[in-house]
This record gives structure tokens, sequence and C-alpha cells, in this order.
């Protein structure tokens, strides 16, 4: 019977790691599965549960991080790590039921998709806010990036081998998975689900750090702001030759004094303003290339029970 994996990134997850085992545990148990817990360095006790849990359960791995890497990092841990012939991703707080793997798997076997994913439909348990927010950026980003993010997509879901494999090629440091698993293709399903509260523990995602991952998707999957730059450069040059034109008649014909205090510092202050976001927005494709050609590793391992072999 083929192998699946089950990758869980958990940072903080003392209280969940145990509750989510059980389920999966009552859901898979006609399945012959692997669970592989990254933990993305909790400072509380995450390691410890997971490491009483792999000692009672042959098919528990772990990886433990020397730090906190982020979710990102974890994902990529944990796949590379998966030897399943089909891996699934999933969240350590249970708000990806995992009721929905036996679906998934389902429809992977029967050929009807490579990956099956869940799309949550509700918002429940978020601020309006952070909803607002969150739509806008699905509209800005899906105009301008060469990939269509689906709203509400999650990283829950199960992947066939080559998929998992698709992803693995993209080495890149500053990892945006959401936009890796589209841009890499393959025949998607999307399952929807109802948002579930997390059981225990708390959210790791502040408001500002929404924004920042936005920014990511932005600059990984699109360089349309340095676009706009060009667009916007070419627009205000355009306008300031004509403007100069216009000036230079009023003179030859009036012999104007000096005049327009404020239209000066208008167009100062306007273009101070705009030059500053530019730069800004270059400055922002700059900080990933030099990550990127640091290449540092995207994690590293402070402990695990899996063997070093793949
Ligand atoms: N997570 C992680 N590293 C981090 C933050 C989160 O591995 O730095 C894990 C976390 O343990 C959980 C999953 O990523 O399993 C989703 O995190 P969270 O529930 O905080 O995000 P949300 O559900 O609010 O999107
Ligand atoms: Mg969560």
């Amino acid at each position: 019977m083929d192998l699946l994996s089950i990758v869980v990134p958990c940072y903080n997850e003392e209280e969940s790691v145990k509750l989510f085992l059980n389920e999966i545990q009552s859901i898979l148990s006609d399945y012959n599965f692997e669970v592989i817990f990254v933990n993305d360095g909790s400072s509380d006790n995450t390691l410890n549960v997971i490491k009483n849990l792999a000692d009672s359960n042959s098919n528990v791995k772990y990886i433990s991080f020397s730090r906190n890497f982020g979710k990102e990092s974890a994902i990529y841990a944990g796949l590379s790590n998966a030897n399943g012939d089909l891996v699934c991703l999933i969240d350590a707080d249970l708000q990806h039921p995992p009721s929905l793997i036996p679906e998934m798997i389902e429809s992977i076997r029967s050929g009807e998709a490579d990956v099956v994913a869940a799309r949550r439909t509700s918002r429940k348990g978020e601020s309006r806010v952070k909803s607002i927010f969150s739509h806008m950026f699905y509209k800005v980003f899906n105009r301008v990036s060469q990939i269509t993010l689906v709203e509400g997509a999650t990283d829950f879901r199960v992947m066939k081998r080559i998929v998992v494999d698709a992803v693995l090629d993209l080495p890149e440091y500053n990892r945006f998975s959401k936009g890796l698993f589209q841009w890499v293709g393959f025949e998607t399903k999307w399952i929807p689900y109802e948002n579930i509260e997390r059981v225990a523990g708390e959210s790791a995602w502040s408001f500002g750090q929404l924004v920042r991952y936005s920014v990511e998707g932005v600059v990984a999957f699109t360089t349309i702001p340095l676009t706009i730059v060009i667009f916007l450069g070419t627009i205000l040059s355009v306008v300031a030759f004509l403007y100069m034109l216009f000036i230079i008649v009023k003179y030859l014909i009036y012999s104007d004094p000096v005049q327009g205090f404020a239209t000066t510092m208008s167009v100062i202050l306007l273009l101070g303003g705009i030059q500053l976001l530019s730069i800004g927005a270059l400055g922002k494709y700059l900080e990933k290339t030099y990550t990127e050609t640091k290449k540092r590793p995207i994690y590293i391992v402070r402990e695990s029970n899996i063997d070093e072999e793949c």
C-alpha cells in the first residue's frame, strides 16, 4: 500500500500535537502513514511532547530546528524528509480538519487531480479588518502576477510525489509557499471547508506580519512594482517637460519675475516622495537578490530521528 507522509510544522504547539496525533490516528487507521513533526524552534515544551510521541509510535518522525525559521522553512524541511508516495501538509492546531484527508486521497487515487487542497469558505474567528485586507491582497496580487492565487487557499493539501519533487526543485531562500504551489502547476482540486478556531495556543500572526507576508508574495512573484516605477517616471518626465515649455513661453511673452513658491514646494515634495518610494521598491528586490545570493540554508536541524540518507 502507498505510503502517506503527513508533514506538520509546529511552533509552540505543546497542547495541540497530542490531540492532533490522536485525531490523525483515528481517521487514518486504515492507511499506511508516517507523521513528520517539524519543530520550528518552539520556546515551549513542544519538542519533548513530540519526542514522547515518537517513542511510543514508530511512524512518528521529527525534525527539530536550531531556532525559529518560520513556517515556510518548516514546510520545506518536512517535504524534503517525506518518503511518501503521497504527502499531506497540514497545521498542528487542528484548524485544518484531518477528516478531509481520506477524501483528498481518494480524489488523487481516482486520477481526478495531482493535488487536492483545502480552501476556507468563511473567515470565522478572524477580525473584519484582516478579512478586508486579505481580500484586497488577493484581488491586487492576481491582477499583477503571472500566477493566480485562489482566495482562502490554505497550505492544507495532499500532493503526489511528482508535485512534491517539483516544489522541492525550487530551492529559493525566500519561500512563499502559497505561490510556489501554484507556480509548479499540476491538476489541482479545491475542497471547501468552514474555518475552525485553533484547539489550543494562539496564532503567531500579527497584522504587521500579514502585511509583510503580502509584500513577500508580491516581490517573489511579480516585478510589476518596478514597471509601475518606470511608468510613473515616464509620465512625470513628460508632464515636467510640457510644464517647462509652458514656463519658457510664459517668460518670453510676459518676462514674469520669480513666483510660485507653493507650486515649487508641492512639486519638490511630490517628486521626493515618489523617488523614495521608487528606491524603496528597487531596494526590496535588491534585498531579495542579496539574501538569495548568500545561499544560506533554509533551515538548520538541531536534532531529528530521521536518518540523514534522504
Ligand atoms: N508555524 C511554524 N512556524 C512559525 C509559525 C507557525 O511552524 O513560525 C506553524 C504552526 O505551529 C501551525 C502552522 O504553522 O501548525 C500555522 O500557524 P498558525 O496557526 O499560527 O497560523 P494561522 O492558522 O493563523 O494561519
Ligand atoms: Mg492556525
